[in-house]
């Protein structure tokens, strides 16, 4: 049987000033690492079951009958800096199936490449493999990986490098970035027709600007209180990093926090701590202001458009809190909450950060009753507090530990375990990325054989900074 994926592609009859037609270069000898069946499955991709011809297709080698290969425009604020002209300079979307888009990423250069080769290594491809599927584990919107494939070929980073193509899988790649590029070439008829698009693809009930911008910023709200309940720090939320979707997308320099600390910051570029976890609500806020800044042009009155948007705008704080409030209540055992919650939220995360507490085990600890001394037992404050929150869950009927096994994962993708697990990969050994990968299907369950994936990073483990050189 022949690979079949019912491609129905509707980006491709958009304004074509909105991408480039660029087919995916081919490869010396692409290698089928892994592929997501149960995706495929939910794509309505069949005919599976030949893993060359799955390496042929995704590492852009052959092109699957039906793909209309395009790389898509957009610009962004980079670390808040403006750059008019960014774009997909390494991927191409091959089409749609069942209303998802299938890109490869890596698998050459574009006419948005500026001077980048337009591929990408193993590390990273295998990285962004590992944690987006991670994510969608978890429960939090994200881009997802149908495929990773080796290329046989070698790239030149700060030494040469195994290349790899990631296939990435989206509700859609429209970013806030998209919006903005048409903005800034005053393409008003451009920018109405996206807005339509974007909405007919995410929010059908949206039929205006403002209705579409707080459609938007509902959902980015959601996604970060998510990224916080799990101590998820983006590390590059450049507006071209920040999906209409609401999806997680692009998972550069990235990482789950091991120690706990709000100002905690990866990203090797990110020298002001921009980015830093604590900062994720402010910096969501910012970008859906951009948003809402390109999507001024399609109002008439412009006055009562800037005082409407900026009150969509000024709400999203709010919405953001209350979701986190909600998350982070969960993660005690509460099943509804209230402000009055949040001082004993709070309290906890004061005593996390004077102990650097591990973020993940140190909930894990409180949903298990089993483990009576935790790392926080040693906190003068942490007997008060306990206290407290006994006293709170006993105010409800159900049991605590329920609520919590289901907002406290046992496992998460941990910086160095993946770092091992690239390092292991480069000399051509995928153990630890397959078992990564199992693993992390199934994040919120005790399973004594990944306990040692609980363990935080020692001294010389400790990755203390993640690289956007990818
Ligand atoms: P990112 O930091 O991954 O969001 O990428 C920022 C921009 O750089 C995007 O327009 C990418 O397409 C582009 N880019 C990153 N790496 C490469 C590469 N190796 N070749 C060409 N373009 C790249
Ligand atoms: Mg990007």
């Amino acid at each position: 049987m022949t690979l079949h994926i019912p491609f129905k592609n509707t980006y491709v009859n958009l304004p074509n000033r909105l991408f480039s037609r660029q087919k995916p270069y081919p490869v010396r000898d692409p290698k089928l690492l892994a592929f997501n069946q149960p995706l495929a499955d939910m794509l309505g991709v069949t005919g599976t079951d030949d893993a060359q011809e799955l390496a042929q297709v995704f590492s852009g080698t052959s092109l699957p009958k039906g793909a209309a290969p395009i790389a898509q425009l957009y610009a962004g604020h980079q670390f808040g800096n403006w750059n008019p002209q960014l774009g997909d300079g390494r991927a191409v979307l091959l089409g749609e199936s069942n209303g998802y888009d299938i890109q490869l990423k890596g698998s050459g250069p574009t006419p948005y490449a500026r001077r980048g080769d337009g591929r990408a290594w193993l590390g990273p491809v295998l990285r962004e493999y590992v944690v987006s599927e991670a994510m969608h584990a978890l429960g939090i919107p994200t881009t997802r990986a149908l495929a990773a494939v080796q290329t046989g070929e070698e790239i030149m980073r700060d030494r040469p490098l195994p290349g790899a193509v990631l296939t990435r899988v989206a509700a859609s790649h429209l970013r806030v970035g998209t919006f903005q590029a048409l903005a800034a070439r005053q393409d008003t008829e451009g920018l109405q027709t996206l807005m339509e698009y974007a909405c007919a693809r995410h929010y059908p009930e949206a039929d205006t600007p403002a209705a579409f911008l707080k459609e938007v910023v509902k959902s980015q709200a959601l996604l970060v209180a998510k990224w916080m309940s799990v101590g998820f720090i983006h590390g590059v939320m450049n507006t071209d990093n920040c999906t209409i979707s609401g999806e997680t997308i692009d998972y550069g320099p990235c990482a789950f926090m091991d120690a706990f600390h709000p100002g905690q910051v990866f990203s090797s570029i990110d020298r002001h701590g921009r980015y830093a976890y604590g900062n994720q609500p402010q910096i969501i806020a910012w970008n859906m202001a951009q948003l809402a800044t390109s999507l001024l042009p399609l109002e008439n009155n412009s006055d009562k458009a800037v005082e409407e948007f900026t009150h969509i705008i000024n709400e999203m704080p709010g919405i953001l809190r209350h979701h986190w409030q909600d998350h982070f209540a969960a993660k005690l055992g509460l099943s509804d909450t209230s402000d009055s919650d949040e001082a004993l939220i709070t309290q906890l995360l004061a005593i996390m950060t004077d102990l650097k507490a591990d973020f993940t085990n140190s909930f894990r600890h409180l949903t298990d009753s089993s483990v009576p001394e935790t790392e926080l037992t040693p906190h003068k404050d942490y007997a008060a507090w306990h206290e407290k929150w006994a006293a709170r869950t006993a105010q409800q009927t159900i049991d605590p530990q329920n609520v919590m096994r289901q907002a406290n994962p046992y496992i998460i993708p941990r910086n160095h375990q993946i770092e091992a697990m690239i390092s292991q990969a480069v000399s051509g050994d995928f153990t630890l990325f397959h078992g990564l990968n199992t693993a992390l299907e199934k994040p919120f369950d005790t399973i004594a054989e990944h306990g040692d994936l609980t363990t935080p990073p020692t001294a010389e483990e400790k990755v203390t900074q993640t690289f956007c050189g990818t």
